[in-house]
Formats: C-alpha cells, sequence, structure tokens
C-alpha cells in the first residue's frame, strides 16, 4: 500500500521538513506525516514551470517546480504569504 504526504486541507503534496503547506499555509505539524514514497510519479509529463518564492516574512527564498494549476503561495518556515517570480529556462 502506497502512502503519501499530504496536506489534509488541500490534498497537495509536503516535503519532510516544511513547517506549514507551501500551497495553503495550514501548519503540517498539525497532520500525521507519512513518508513520501511515491513522488516521482508526479515527475512525468510535460516539464514543470518553475518559480523562484521569497517569503513576504521572513525573506526565505526556495525554488519551486510546479505542474499545471498547482500553484504553491505560502512559506514552508513561517506559513507567511510569498512573492513569485516566474523563472524561464
Ligand atoms: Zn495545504
Ligand atoms: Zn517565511
Amino acid at each position: 500500500m502506497k502512502k503519501a504526504t499530504k496536506c489534509l486541507n488541500c490534498g497537495k503534496h509536503f516535503t519532510q521538513g516544511e513547517q506549514y503547506c507551501v500551497y495553503c499555509g495550514t501548519k503540517t505539524q498539525e497532520m500525521p506525516f507519512y513518508p513520501e514514497l511515491d513522488f516521482g510519479a508526479e515527475v512525468y509529463g510535460p516539464p514543470p514551470d518553475i518559480y523562484i518564492l521569497t517569503c513576504k516574512k521572513c525573506g526565505k527564498r526556495w525554488e519551486s517546480h510546479e505542474f499545471g494549476i498547482n500553484r504553491t503561495k505560502y512559506c514552508p518556515d513561517c506559513g507567511s504569504e510569498a512573492y513569485r517570480t516566474h523563472v524561464l529556462y
């Protein structure tokens, strides 16, 4: 049986170590954590859009590879909203 690490609020995947869901800002510590065994399944298909996100509150910067309608918006460290910059390669 596959176990996926997903936000219980919005159903998006999150990465171990993130304090907040980057899609909806829900605190991940309030959810049970299951090891992500199935993450590669989302990598196939068209290449992702790549964004640089910068947290408005704590200034954290990180890179987000996104597919289709998935749109990250929140800082994984503090849960605040982040600025998005589209990166074209
Ligand atoms: Zn979420
Ligand atoms: Zn932050």
